[in-house]
Protein backbone atom coordinates (compact mmCIF):
# COMPACT_ATOMS: atom_id res chain seq x y z
CA UNK A 1 0.00 0.00 0.00
CA UNK A 2 1.10 3.37 -0.57
CA UNK A 3 2.13 5.58 2.20
CA UNK A 4 0.64 9.32 2.18
CA UNK A 5 4.00 10.42 1.36
CA UNK A 6 4.39 8.16 -1.66
CA UNK A 7 1.31 9.26 -2.82
CA UNK A 8 2.25 13.07 -2.27
CA UNK A 9 5.56 12.08 -4.55
CA UNK A 10 3.82 10.32 -7.25
CA UNK A 11 1.70 13.11 -7.29
CA UNK A 12 4.63 15.64 -7.88
CA UNK A 13 5.92 13.83 -10.55
CA UNK A 14 3.09 12.94 -12.79
CA UNK A 15 2.74 17.02 -12.55
CA UNK A 16 6.20 17.27 -13.87
CA UNK A 17 6.21 14.66 -16.56
CA UNK A 18 2.16 16.27 -17.68
CA UNK A 19 4.37 19.76 -17.92
CA UNK A 20 7.25 18.29 -19.68
CA UNK A 21 4.91 16.78 -22.21
CA UNK A 22 2.68 19.99 -22.52
CA UNK A 23 5.58 22.18 -23.22
CA UNK A 24 6.31 19.85 -26.10
CA UNK A 25 3.45 19.89 -27.54
CA UNK A 26 3.28 23.82 -27.15
CA UNK A 27 6.31 24.33 -29.07
CA UNK A 28 5.01 21.93 -32.03
CA UNK A 29 2.41 24.01 -32.36
CA UNK A 30 4.26 27.48 -31.76
CA UNK A 31 6.85 25.97 -35.29
CA UNK A 32 3.95 24.89 -37.38
CA UNK A 33 2.40 27.87 -37.19
CA UNK A 34 5.18 29.59 -37.33
CA UNK A 35 6.62 27.78 -40.43
CA UNK A 36 6.81 29.07 -44.51
CA UNK A 37 7.36 26.82 -46.72
CA UNK A 38 8.95 28.59 -50.03
CA UNK A 39 11.15 27.38 -53.05
CA UNK A 40 14.48 28.50 -53.19
CA UNK A 41 14.84 30.31 -56.07
CA UNK A 42 17.76 30.46 -58.52
CA UNK A 43 18.57 31.78 -62.04
CA UNK A 44 19.22 29.37 -64.67
CA UNK A 45 23.20 28.34 -64.71
CA UNK A 46 23.37 30.59 -61.89
CA UNK A 47 26.78 29.88 -59.79
CA UNK A 48 27.33 31.01 -56.30
CA UNK A 49 31.27 31.07 -56.72
CA UNK A 50 33.35 30.60 -60.03
CA UNK A 51 36.70 28.92 -59.71
CA UNK A 52 39.04 29.67 -62.90
CA UNK A 53 39.85 26.20 -64.28
CA UNK A 54 43.04 25.10 -63.25
CA UNK A 55 45.06 22.51 -65.56
CA UNK A 56 47.12 19.86 -63.01
CA UNK A 57 50.03 18.55 -64.04
CA UNK A 58 51.25 15.44 -62.51
CA UNK A 59 53.61 15.61 -59.98
CA UNK A 60 56.86 13.76 -60.97
CA UNK A 61 57.63 10.89 -58.43
CA UNK A 62 60.66 9.18 -56.80
CA UNK A 63 60.28 6.00 -55.21
CA UNK A 64 61.24 7.27 -51.88
CA UNK A 65 58.92 10.56 -52.12
CA UNK A 66 56.13 7.68 -51.36
CA UNK A 67 55.34 7.17 -47.77
CA UNK A 68 55.99 3.65 -48.09
CA UNK A 69 58.40 2.17 -50.36
CA UNK A 70 56.77 -1.75 -51.22
CA UNK A 71 55.50 -2.40 -47.28
CA UNK A 72 58.24 -0.91 -45.38
CA UNK A 73 58.51 2.93 -44.50
CA UNK A 74 59.58 5.34 -45.96
CA UNK A 75 63.56 6.17 -44.35
CA UNK A 76 63.88 10.03 -43.20
CA UNK A 77 66.48 11.64 -40.48
CA UNK A 78 64.04 10.63 -37.94
CA UNK A 79 65.32 7.22 -38.11
CA UNK A 80 68.64 8.70 -37.19
CA UNK A 81 67.94 10.60 -34.22
CA UNK A 82 70.12 9.58 -30.89
CA UNK A 83 69.02 6.52 -28.76
CA UNK A 84 69.98 8.39 -25.33
CA UNK A 85 68.21 7.13 -22.61
CA UNK A 86 68.24 9.13 -19.37
CA UNK A 87 66.65 6.01 -17.60
CA UNK A 88 69.96 4.13 -18.76
CA UNK A 89 72.41 4.09 -14.92
CA UNK A 90 75.25 5.34 -14.78
CA UNK A 91 78.78 4.06 -16.00
CA UNK A 92 81.65 4.59 -15.05
CA UNK A 93 84.73 6.16 -17.23
CA UNK A 94 88.22 7.73 -17.05
CA UNK A 95 88.41 11.26 -17.45
CA UNK A 96 91.07 13.05 -17.44
CA UNK A 97 92.73 10.55 -15.85
CA UNK A 98 90.22 9.95 -12.95
CA UNK A 99 87.19 7.78 -12.79
CA UNK A 100 84.12 9.34 -13.29
CA UNK A 101 80.48 8.40 -13.63
CA UNK A 102 79.11 9.39 -16.94
CA UNK A 103 75.16 9.43 -17.40
CA UNK A 104 73.57 9.03 -21.01
CA UNK A 105 71.74 11.98 -22.63
CA UNK A 106 67.97 12.35 -22.65
CA UNK A 107 67.57 10.86 -25.97
CA UNK A 108 65.16 12.52 -28.70
CA UNK A 109 63.37 14.97 -25.62
CA UNK A 110 66.61 16.50 -24.71
CA UNK A 111 68.23 17.13 -28.12
CA UNK A 112 67.93 17.81 -32.13
CA UNK A 113 69.98 16.22 -35.30
CA UNK A 114 73.33 18.11 -35.96
CA UNK A 115 71.99 21.45 -38.13
CA UNK A 116 73.10 23.25 -41.08
CA UNK A 117 72.27 26.33 -41.95
CA UNK A 118 69.43 25.88 -39.51
CA UNK A 119 67.87 23.22 -40.04
CA UNK A 120 67.94 19.53 -38.75
CA UNK A 121 70.73 17.49 -41.34
CA UNK A 122 71.32 14.04 -42.03
CA UNK A 123 73.95 13.72 -44.85
CA UNK A 124 70.90 12.96 -47.38
CA UNK A 125 73.03 10.42 -49.47
CA UNK A 126 72.50 7.79 -46.50
CA UNK A 127 68.97 8.45 -46.66
CA UNK A 128 69.26 7.86 -50.03
CA UNK A 129 71.03 4.53 -49.87
CA UNK A 130 69.34 3.25 -47.66
CA UNK A 131 66.04 4.29 -49.20
CA UNK A 132 67.72 2.15 -52.17
CA UNK A 133 68.45 -0.95 -50.74
CA UNK A 134 64.98 -1.02 -48.76
CA UNK A 135 63.45 -0.42 -52.52
CA UNK A 136 65.53 -3.60 -54.30
CA UNK A 137 65.35 -6.18 -51.63
CA UNK A 138 61.89 -5.26 -50.11
CA UNK A 139 63.33 -5.96 -47.29
CA UNK A 140 63.15 -3.49 -44.11
CA UNK A 141 66.30 -1.80 -43.13
CA UNK A 142 67.25 -1.41 -39.47
CA UNK A 143 69.16 1.71 -38.37
CA UNK A 144 70.92 0.44 -35.42
CA UNK A 145 72.86 4.07 -34.77
CA UNK A 146 72.41 7.30 -37.21
CA UNK A 147 73.65 10.48 -35.08
CA UNK A 148 75.15 10.22 -31.76
CA UNK A 149 74.94 13.21 -29.65
CA UNK A 150 78.62 13.28 -27.55
CA UNK A 151 77.03 12.33 -24.34
CA UNK A 152 75.28 9.17 -25.37
CA UNK A 153 78.03 8.76 -28.17
CA UNK A 154 80.71 8.27 -24.62
CA UNK A 155 77.81 6.46 -22.75
CA UNK A 156 77.47 3.87 -25.82
CA UNK A 157 81.23 3.21 -26.53
CA UNK A 158 83.73 5.05 -24.12
CA UNK A 159 86.20 3.54 -25.94
CA UNK A 160 89.25 6.78 -26.52
CA UNK A 161 89.45 5.47 -30.24
CA UNK A 162 85.69 6.12 -31.02
CA UNK A 163 85.58 9.56 -29.80
CA UNK A 164 85.77 11.29 -33.30
CA UNK A 165 83.48 9.22 -34.85
CA UNK A 166 80.90 10.66 -37.72
CA UNK A 167 78.10 9.62 -36.09
CA UNK A 168 78.30 12.79 -33.86
CA UNK A 169 77.73 15.04 -37.17
CA UNK A 170 75.42 12.84 -38.97
CA UNK A 171 77.40 11.37 -41.31
CA UNK A 172 77.19 7.66 -40.31
CA UNK A 173 74.21 4.94 -40.08
CA UNK A 174 75.05 1.72 -38.75
CA UNK A 175 72.49 -0.66 -40.11
CA UNK A 176 71.70 -4.28 -40.95
CA UNK A 177 68.92 -5.71 -43.34
CA UNK A 178 65.85 -7.99 -42.35
CA UNK A 179 66.01 -11.19 -43.87
CA UNK A 180 69.53 -10.31 -44.51
CA UNK A 181 70.98 -10.64 -40.98
CA UNK A 182 73.09 -13.20 -41.91
CA UNK A 183 74.26 -11.73 -45.37
CA UNK A 184 75.44 -8.27 -45.45
CA UNK A 185 77.63 -8.67 -48.49
CA UNK A 186 74.60 -9.24 -50.41
CA UNK A 187 73.46 -5.45 -49.53
CA UNK A 188 77.10 -4.35 -50.20
CA UNK A 189 76.42 -5.33 -53.66
CA UNK A 190 72.94 -3.62 -53.70
CA UNK A 191 74.89 -0.62 -52.52
CA UNK A 192 77.16 -0.91 -55.11
CA UNK A 193 74.71 -1.22 -58.15
CA UNK A 194 73.56 2.17 -56.98
CA UNK A 195 76.76 3.85 -57.74
CA UNK A 196 77.95 3.63 -61.58
CA UNK A 197 80.98 2.36 -60.95
CA UNK A 198 82.56 -0.95 -58.74
CA UNK A 199 83.71 -0.24 -54.89
CA UNK A 200 87.51 0.18 -54.08
CA UNK A 201 88.76 -1.86 -51.33
CA UNK A 202 90.84 -0.45 -48.80
CA UNK A 203 92.52 -0.91 -45.30
CA UNK A 204 90.16 -2.38 -42.47
CA UNK A 205 88.45 0.31 -40.98
CA UNK A 206 87.81 1.10 -37.23
CA UNK A 207 87.44 -2.08 -35.08
CA UNK A 208 86.87 -4.23 -38.67
CA UNK A 209 88.74 -7.50 -39.53
CA UNK A 210 87.49 -6.91 -43.13
CA UNK A 211 88.47 -4.44 -46.08
CA UNK A 212 86.37 -1.80 -46.49
CA UNK A 213 84.53 -1.12 -49.39
CA UNK A 214 84.42 2.83 -51.02
CA UNK A 215 84.64 5.22 -53.23
CA UNK A 216 84.41 8.73 -53.72
CA UNK A 217 81.47 9.39 -51.43
CA UNK A 218 81.46 7.12 -49.07
CA UNK A 219 82.89 3.94 -47.47
CA UNK A 220 81.19 0.97 -45.81
CA UNK A 221 82.52 -0.96 -43.03
CA UNK A 222 81.35 -4.55 -42.25
CA UNK A 223 81.42 -5.51 -39.00
CA UNK A 224 81.12 -9.48 -38.11
CA UNK A 225 78.73 -10.80 -35.09
CA UNK A 226 81.95 -10.62 -32.89
CA UNK A 227 82.88 -7.04 -33.55
CA UNK A 228 82.05 -3.54 -33.41
CA UNK A 229 79.57 -3.98 -30.55
CA UNK A 230 78.55 -1.24 -28.33
CA UNK A 231 75.31 0.11 -26.63
CA UNK A 232 73.36 0.68 -29.90
CA UNK A 233 74.85 -2.63 -32.09
CA UNK A 234 74.33 -4.77 -29.15
CA UNK A 235 72.00 -7.44 -31.39
CA UNK A 236 73.41 -11.14 -32.57
CA UNK A 237 74.20 -9.98 -36.72
CA UNK A 238 76.66 -8.75 -38.53
CA UNK A 239 76.40 -5.35 -39.81
CA UNK A 240 77.73 -2.48 -42.05
CA UNK A 241 78.03 0.59 -41.12
CA UNK A 242 78.25 3.50 -44.10
CA UNK A 243 79.76 6.78 -43.65
CA UNK A 244 80.29 10.16 -45.99
CA UNK A 245 83.18 10.76 -47.06
CA UNK A 246 82.52 13.51 -49.57
CA UNK A 247 79.74 15.60 -49.64
CA UNK A 248 78.24 16.33 -53.39
CA UNK A 249 76.30 19.78 -52.73
CA UNK A 250 79.59 21.33 -50.78
CA UNK A 251 81.55 19.25 -53.14
CA UNK A 252 84.15 18.95 -50.04
CA UNK A 253 85.89 15.78 -47.73
CA UNK A 254 82.89 15.38 -44.85
CA UNK A 255 85.33 14.65 -41.87
CA UNK A 256 84.95 14.47 -38.53
CA UNK A 257 84.96 18.41 -36.69
CA UNK A 258 84.79 18.49 -32.90
CA UNK A 259 82.96 21.88 -32.70
CA UNK A 260 80.36 20.47 -35.07
CA UNK A 261 80.25 17.31 -32.85
CA UNK A 262 79.54 19.09 -29.54
CA UNK A 263 77.84 22.76 -30.55
CA UNK A 264 76.11 21.93 -33.64
CA UNK A 265 72.74 20.96 -32.51
CA UNK A 266 69.89 22.60 -30.54
CA UNK A 267 69.89 21.03 -26.49
CA UNK A 268 66.73 21.30 -24.08
ZN1 LIG B 1 71.80 12.10 -27.34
Amino acid sequence: MMSGRHILLFFILSILVGCSGLEKSQQQKVRQYNLILSPIERLEHEELFSFPKIERQAPPSYPWDAKHIGSHLRITKEFFRCRGNILNPPIQIIKFKELVYHQDCGGIERHSLPLKNGEEFIYPILIDLLNYVQEKTEKKVVITCGHRCPAHHLYADPSPASQSSKHLIGAEVDFYVEGYEHNPTAIIEVLESYFSSPFLRSQPLSKSSTPAWYNQEIAITLFHRQEGRDLDNNHPYPYLSLQVLYDKETKRGVHFNWHQAYNGYLKN
